[in-house]
């Protein structure tokens, strides 16, 4: 983005051109003080604040006067510290006097006072002992400051210091540089040093370059346009050390340099026949002053005379318009450094975008994510009383943020949040640089007794609510789980068949049967599907959390509800019972039923026998409670399998010794005869006692079911 229009493809002016950052801070301070000042107070500048004569006019004329010395302001007025800055004594004098004081230095030289007002070790400052930038540096140190801006001037000190007999611990040097002054000239001192310390004792060296590369950069472009230039034109105060500098460097690469103050000084007929002008400008170069230079250039170069001077003043005007707060403005990188970004915005103040007006991840730096002359677009938060235009890319990731939101509402799709803390009521979590809140009912589709445990976490949420206005969003994760749940669900729908056998969970049980989570959907597993036998309650062979193979029976879409089977795993026991049963066989089972005629006796669930009562022993039985009970595990012969009747008699008696049998010898075998005497009585509740038939039809269709 070039700053300055010309209108004139033969004309090129460098990038930088105009104030720098620090200078356009300082003035832009100067004028809001003076536009705010109370009648009759008049505003000071303590030394030039720009070293530009027409520039100073500019300001006298806004009631802003320079001083020289403290005392020529009156107290009660106002005092504007330069760019430059000024030492720690200056603010206590001027407390003391009894001025307002107004601190424009530049935010790049106050981190140097930091510097050397915090180190216990001798500072050297590399640069001009007569500039007033070098003199506020100095009045910052615990001690008294080396100065040197020559290879002979440090050695000098060093020798002078060795011969005042310093100690050898004392070797050391906290080594800053004035702002303005050459890579070269440093590396020069510091080379000096390491020298010295060759032929002496070694110096340590701590270096802290604080050289500011708006300097480099308006020489290094300079350099750059003066090499491909016919004619170099540089602007700036006779005065300005920088842009004779400047002026310096462009007469190396080019053969036509003209140094000018003012449009006045431009000698049109030499620049007249040149094809390409280069335009370098000092840092304290007012825009006016180079727009009117530039215009008068144009006028006298142009052939078709594109761009006027009236349309050159309309682009001047342009850039004195400030964006106003809120506005999105783009610009370009100025400078980077620890603490903020400045930002070149075209216009007469430099926005300034703060470190914790960015989104920067965990060790992350400015540095990292910034460079000089990239773009950047960012949200005018403040115009700032300090002189700058403050940014905030934060807000305008706010806005982008708070977009997403408002979409995600309308859209009801789902947005990623991190809960940061518990509130009364619920958590607060973030969307990127935007809180919301999520009522506890709202946090899950089960009940929360502590939201504590979600700090931390990440989760998907809908948008129940947005008020961008109010800046209140308010999140359901529940709403979000319950549409996961939905599709899920019609997902099982789609994809599951009756006859699927599938795994469940067993998750709650009741009087009826178990209800079966299968992925996602709970199946009734009823309690007759459960087990070929009879059951009274599920939880006899079941339980909580047991994982299970079911079969899926039956699907009612409309209604939602499936029916699954267990039983179905295994062959239904009358069906296979020719593999696992013969007459003739002794079992071992269990007494599940005794009623009058008989017991009957669980082979295996799903398959019970009888046990008439003449076959339950050898004597005959009364009461059938007198000698089984309910649970009792006995053995039995299979006497018949009936599979069209699906019945089976069993015999205890005939798993039983004969009475006498185990005391009586072989002789006394005839005893044992004595059940084949009773055996009809085995047969009496069918063939002998037609009351008793009852009971066996009975028996019959019990066993049978
Ligand atoms: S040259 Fe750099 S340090 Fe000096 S006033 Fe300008 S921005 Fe600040």
């Amino acid at each position: 983005m070039e700053h300055f229009n010309t209108g004139n493809n033969r004309i090129k002016v460098a990038e930088s051109a105009g104030f720098c950052f620090g200078v356009k801070r300082a003035v832009g301070m100067a004028e809001e003080v003076a536009a705010k000042a109370p009648e009759g107070r008049t505003v000071y500048t303590m030394g030039p604040l720009i070293h530009n004569q027409t520039a100073i006019e500019e300001l006298e004329q806004k009631n802003i006067y320079q001083i020289d010395h403290l005392q020529q302001a009156e107290p009660g007025s106002t005092v504007i510290i330069r760019s430059h800055g000024a030492g720690r004594a200056f603010y206590e004098q001027a407390k003391a006097y009894g001025v307002e004081l107004v601190d424009a230095t530049c935010p790049f030289v106050e981190k140097i006072h930091k510097l050397v007002a915090e180190t216990d070790r001798q500072v050297l400052i590399v640069g001009n002992r007569d500039h007033p930038e070098v003199q506020g540096i100095a009045g910052w140190c615990k001690g008294e400051a080396l100065i040197a801006d020559s290879k002979e001037a440090v050695q000098k000190l060093l020798q002078e210091r060795d011969a005042s007999g310093h100690e050898q611990e004392r070797r050391a040097l906290f080594v800053v540089a004035q702002t303005t002054i050459r890579q070269a000239m440093l590396e020069e001192v510091l080379t000096a040093i390491d020298g010295y310390g060759k032929t002496h004792a070694p110096y340590e060296v701590e270096l802290h370059n604080t050289i500011c590369s708006a300097t480099s950069k308006r020489q290094e472009e300079c350099r750059a346009l003066a090499e491909k230039c016919d004619a170099m034109v540089v602007i700036g105060d006779q005065h300005s050390s920088n842009s004779r500098k400047l002026f310096e460097i462009a007469k190396k690469y080019c053969n036509r340099c003209f140094f000018v103050e003012k449009t006045t000084d431009l000698p049109l007929q030499e620049i007249l026949n040149c094809n390409k002008i280069g335009v370098a400008t000092g840092a304290s170069t007012p825009d006016s002053t180079i727009k009117e230079v530039i215009a008068n250039m144009s006028d006298a170069t142009l052939e078709n005379k594109e761009l006027t001077m009236d349309d050159l003043m309309e682009d001047i005007d342009k850039s004195l318009r400030l964006p106003r707060s809120g506005e999105i403005v783009t610009g370009k990188v100025h400078q980077v450094n620890e603490n903020e970004v400045i930002v070149n915005l075209g216009c007469k103040k430099d926005g300034i975008l703060p470190i914790g007006e960015v989104s920067l991840e965990e060790g992350q730096t400015l540095a990292d994510v910034f460079k000089a002359d990239d773009e950047v677009q960012a949200k005018v938060i403040k115009t700032d009383d300090d002189g700058g235009l403050l940014l905030s890319k934060k807000k305008l990731e706010i806005s982008a943020n708070w977009n997403d939101i408002v979409k995600a509402y309308e859209d009801k799709t789902n947005l990623e949040v991190k809960v940061t803390r518990t509130v009364n009521g619920g958590v607060i979590a973030e969307y990127k640089e935007v809180s919301g809140f999520i009522p506890l009912s709202q946090l899950s589709d089960h009940y929360v007794e502590n939201a504590e445990e979600f700090v931390g976490q990440t989760m998907e949420v809908k948008v129940s609510r947005v008020d961008q206005r109010r800046n209140r969003a308010v999140f359901s994760h529940k709403m979000f789980l319950a549409e996961e749940k939905e599709k899920l669900i019609a997902e099982i729908w789609e994809k599951l068949n009756e006859g699927d056998v599938v795994e469940g969970t067993v998750m709650r049980f009741t009087d009826y049967g178990a209800f079966v989570d299968i992925g996602g959907i709970d199946g009734l597993l009823h309690i007759s599907e459960i087990s070929w036998g009879k059951l009274k309650h599920p939880q006899e062979v079941l339980s909580i959390g047991q994982k299970i193979n079911v079969k899926v029976l039956s699907m009612n879409a409309e209604k939602g509800k499936i029916s699954l089977g267990l039983k179905q795993n295994t062959p239904e026991p009358w069906t296979v019972i020719d593999e696992k049963y013969e007459v003739g066989q002794v079992i071992e089972g269990k007494v599940v039923q005794i009623k009058e005629y008989g017991a009957f006796v669980e082979l295996e669930p799903g398959l019970d026998g009888l046990v008439h009562i003449s076959e339950v022993a050898h004597k005959r039985v009364g009461n059938i409670n007198d000698e089984l009970e309910v649970g009792q595990i006995v053995n039995a012969k299979i006497l018949e399998i009936d599979k069209d009747r699906r019945r089976i008699s069993l015999s205890i008696r005939e798993t039983l010794d004969a009475p006498g049998a185990e005391e009586a010898p072989a002789e006394e075998a005839p005893a044992a005869e004595e059940p084949a005497e009773e055996a009809p009585v085995a047969e009496a509740p069918v063939e002998e006692a037609p009351a008793e038939e009852a009971p066996a039809e009975e028996a019959a269709e019990e066993q049978a079911e």
